[in-house]
């Protein structure tokens, strides 16, 4: 998912919808706003992409001199409209506004209690825990509440609040979901990534912290409160496929990251052949660095279909072969009679890998070689990236042998975790892996 929040500018609203719609790669089933006018706020939330869910006289509707957003990528919860964000509701302090990126662990501890105390829930979205808490809270003052109720969740959580007069910023304290901080004239401006800046004029000033909350407050420079003790664990495969590749992310830019993979795996997996194709387009980057640093010449082997959109598919698994075919066409001049080597950042199901394969031998190419931009995917994520469960990772119930089998390859090699950590480590920081390793934090 994308959030994003707006705080102190006259065209709130619309700086939201345009934030969104450079975060619309993070989520295309639902979008949707949440404004305040300093009175009363105000939402608009509908499945679909942000230009779908908005038009000039809804956004009229969005009055005031903040808002916030999210685009939706259902990781917990389904699909319902329901299951749109902003979470608005009404309480005993007025009306607050909630919008999320992230997935909690323990939500359905919480729920069961919440539930057994009297609760009534409208979604089956983890994020609707969050308005109960804040309401059953004791506190007074309602930055003390939102303290008081992420106090009580774990996981992976970016947050933006909107209240009458405030908004408020929170994220984990291993920081596992991006969320940057960014000026925009007299105001403030949050965000999932910093692309959402460079299209509305914004400039980056820093990332909110693992661990921290922001309180937006007008005529005041946000106040900070450290809320956690940091523990980053920067989720690695925001490098890896998730982020947009001008995005910075965790403070580092998200193509030279992607580059430096291809790089890697061009030193660990060399193999002799005659060009250098992408899977377009998450794996352009690490294929230019794969081509750069083995001197085999890249080409643009594969054409996207960039007008896809989510049309009428639902993501069941006859339909996501259909999807691949619909979406990627080899151009056959070029690759006919070639040795291919074939660079993609992730291989999930196999689906697409075997599809690619198939569709490149019948296009004439002589071999395919896949090389992978990170390691195999054995591991679900319950952090907030929407992995299928073990059944359906393919690299949890084959070799990477049988793998390359399935898929119809010549060669299949993956990038290792040590090169995957060379590629992007930044002093200190540290990453979250485990969907790669098995090794989960909480
Ligand atoms: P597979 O077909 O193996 O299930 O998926 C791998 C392909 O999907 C790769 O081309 C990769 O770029 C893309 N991909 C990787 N992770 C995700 C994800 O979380 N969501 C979506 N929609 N695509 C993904
Ligand atoms: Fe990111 Fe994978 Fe960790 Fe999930 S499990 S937060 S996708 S690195």
């Amino acid at each position: 998912c994308a959030v994003v929040g707006i705080f102190n500018h006259v065209e709130a609203s619309k700086l939201a919808y345009f934030s969104l719609h450079s975060l619309q790669h993070r989520g295309q089933e639902a979008a949707g706003i949440s404004s305040g006018d300093g009175e009363r706020l105000h939402t608009i939330k509908d499945r679909g992409l942000v230009t779908q869910v908005f038009d000039e006289q809804k956004l009229a509707t969005l009055k005031g001199h903040m808002a916030i957003g999210h685009t939706r990528y259902s990781t917990a919860g389904d699909d319902s409209i329901l299951d749109a964000q902003p979470v608005h509701a009404n309480y005993d302090l007025g009306q607050i506004s909630i919008v999320h990126n992230g997935n909690l662990t323990n939500a359905q501890e919480v729920r069961n209690k919440l539930i057994k105390e009297g609760a009534i829930f409208q979604s089956s979205m983890d994020t609707e825990n969050l308005i109960h808490l804040i309401a059953r809270s004791n506190q007074g003052k309602l930055k003390d509440r939102i303290i008081d109720a992420v106090k009580q969740i774990e996981g992976a959580f970016s947050l933006v609040f909107l209240s009458r007069s405030k908004m408020f910023a929170v994220r984990d304290r291993f920081g596992f979901r991006p969320l940057a901080l960014g000026r925009i004239g007299e105001g403030y401006v949050v965000a999932s990534e910093t692309c959402a800046f460079d299209l509305i004029g914004a400039t980056y000033i820093r990332d909110v912290e693992p661990g921290e909350m922001l309180i937006f407050e007008k005529g005041k420079a946000p106040q900070s409160l450290k809320i956690f003790d940091a523990m980053p664990k920067h989720c690695i495969f925001e490098y890896v496929y998730f982020a947009r590749p001008d995005s910075e992310v965790f403070g580092k830019n998200v193509y030279q990251k992607r580059k430096n993979m291809g790089v890697q795996l061009a030193k660990e997996q060399p193999i002799e052949a005659d060009m250098v194709v992408p899977v377009p387009d998450g794996g352009v980057p690490a294929a230019i660095g794969y081509s750069q640093e083995s001197g085999i010449p890249y080409e643009m082997g594969i054409m996207r279909n960039h007008y896809i959109g989510r049309t009428f598919i639902e993501p069941t698994q006859e339909m996501r072969d259909l999807k691949v075919k619909m979406k990627l066409s080899p151009i056959r001049e070029l690759i006919e009679g070639k040795r291919l080597i074939v660079i993609d950042d992730s291989i999930v199901r196999g689906t697409t890998s075997r599809r690619i394969v198939r569709m490149l031998k019948e296009a004439g190419a002589a071999e395919v070689h896949m090389r992978i931009s990170s390691p195999p995917t054995t591991d679900p994520c319950f952090y907030g990236v929407d992995t299928p469960n073990k059944e359906k990772l393919i690299a949890a119930n084959m070799s990477i042998d049988e793998i390359c089998h399935y898929i119809e390859a010549d060669s299949l090699a993956f990038l290792s975790t040590e090169a995957l950590m060379r590629s992007v480590r930044a002093e200190g920081s540290e990453y979250c892996t485990a969907c790669f390793t098995g090794e989960y934090i909480v």
